[in-house]
């Protein structure tokens, strides 16, 4: 029954939509957020619907999908950017969310097309090196998901050329934070550019860092994977 399933992991979803209004990374219905279900035998995807504001979003206005696309409730029709939301959950088996969304600072820098470099320590630790800038696609493509996930890469966030950002995390609150995160970095890496230009940190420091970042992956992976929701 579609509105027993679920039920905590909708709850979750609804709870980072409104946290994507509140901090403005979101307007209206500009962003999609969507987080891997686990069940006995597959994966499944919870996603927010197409077209809808994500404030006011009710926990049964979210939509579960296969990793096909395919509908598995009777639910609103999934996000416009579903294909995007899978070809993550198909390449990056570590991923358990993740968040699409148009926030000013990040898209200055996507339709710039400047990747963000390692300015600051946690673009290193938190995020695995600098945030790529994916080639242009056409929104709501396949070509899009694929370019944009090459360009991810084992990273957590990847810009969308002329188009936005999207972050990945362990869970839906983690890949808020990373969104977060990358947002306060576009910022910080664009008003240094107006003043004198960016310095990188030394080069020796983004390699202990690239360790740091690694090793914490795979402390998360032995302890797991990617957030645990029973089926
Ligand atoms: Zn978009």
């Amino acid at each position: 029954m579609a509105s027993s399933r679920w039920e905590k992991e909708r709850e979750t979803l609804c709870q980072v939509c409104r946290r994507l209004v509140k901090t403005g990374l979101v307007v209206g219905s500009s962003g999609n957020v969507s987080m891997r279900l686990k069940t006995n035998d597959d994966d499944l995807v919870l996603i927010t619907p197409m077209g809808l504001a994500l404030e006011g979003l009710n926990p049964h206005e979210l939509a579960v999908i296969d990793l096909e696309g395919e509908p598995v409730e009777e639910d609103l029709p999934p996000s416009s950017e579903s294909a995007l939301h899978l070809m993550v959950y198909r390449r990056r088996p570590d991923v358990g969310s993740v968040v699409h969304a148009h926030p000013v600072f990040s898209s200055v820098a996507a339709v710039s097309g400047r990747e963000i470099p390692p300015i600051v320590d946690e673009v290193v630790i938190k995020i695995g090196g600098s945030v790529q800038v994916a080639e242009y696609a056409f929104p709501g493509t396949e070509e899009l998901a694929e370019k944009a996930v090459d360009a991810l890469g084992d990273r957590m966030a990847v810009l969308l050329r002329n188009h936005g950002l999207m972050t990945v995390g362990k869970s839906a609150e983690e890949a808020l934070d990373n969104s977060l995160l990358v947002e306060r970095l576009a910022q910080i890496f664009l008003y240094t550019t107006l003043s004198k230009g960016a310095n990188p940190l030394p080069a020796e420091v983004v390699k202990i860092e690239e360790e740091l970042y690694r090793m914490h992956r795979s402390a998360e992976k032995a302890s797991g994977g990617p957030h645990g929701i029973g089926a």
